[in-house]
């Protein structure tokens, strides 16, 4: 199984929202917490050029890039540290339970995140079955990501289960052609992560253990 981890492990994307629509206005730029979610998985640079094409008319330069995110880091840094998502203890302890190998997959670069899933999800992460943002060219929706993962727990694609809370999570995981369950943790709609591809769209994380149980 295949775990994403903003919005699945960690209730994280209140404060990637949050920093995104903060710290763009000062570039001129503009943000709604509702479209960064709508954003979520791409990468810092892919996010700053679609508001860079619509508000300037072009793409953002390397530099600008760089004081962007670096401005949209620091407030993040401000936020008081997500917790864990409720119920993601249970699905990874029925994941763990049904004998299956457990994976992340996550567009993330952020190491105190990472080094915090041993804090709260002690032994169910190893090393070797992590695909990071360090590791992979191409960021979601591309299906690199979970192309990795599935070669990482040398499991074929129709042998395994993805986790997705976003639609380009969900996008990479179906192109990748993983069966998605897409745990609907955040403001957007149902049908935008259906249309992403989710084969099941369910309310929470506690869904999604129930449903590992059920199966
Ligand atoms: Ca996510």
């Amino acid at each position: 199984m295949l775990f994403d981890m903003d919005g699945v492990l960690f209730d994280s994307m209140p404060n990637h929202a949050y920093a995104w629509s903060h710290a763009m206005t000062q570039f001129g730029l503009e943000m709604t917490t509702y479209e960064a979610y709508l954003h979520e998985g791409r990468t810092g640079s892919g996010t700053i050029n679609i508001l860079a094409q619509r508000y300037w008319g072009r793409d953002a330069t390397e530099e600008e890039i760089e004081r962007i995110y670096a401005a949209k880091s620091e407030v993040f840094n401000t936020r008081p540290e997500p917790k864990p998502m409720p119920g993601a203890f249970e699905a990874l302890t029925a994941a763990k339970e049904r004998g299956c190998k457990i994976v992340l997959v996550t567009g993330s670069a952020q190491i105190s995140l990472l080094q915090r899933l041993e804090e709260h999800y002690p032994g169910f992460f190893r090393q070797e079955l992590m695909v990071t943002g360090f590791d992979v060219k191409h960021g979601k929706p591309h299906p690199e990501p979970y192309l990795m993962g599935l070669q990482k727990a040398g499991v074929k694609a129709e042998e395994a289960i993805v986790v997705e809370n976003a639609p380009l999570g969900v996008e990479s995981a179906h192109r990748a052609g993983i069966f998605t369950i897409a745990a609907n943790t955040g403001p957007l709609e149902d049908h935008l992560l259906k249309d992403a591809g989710a084969d099941i769209v369910v309310s929470g994380m506690q869904y999604v253990a129930s449903l590992l149980k059920s199966m």
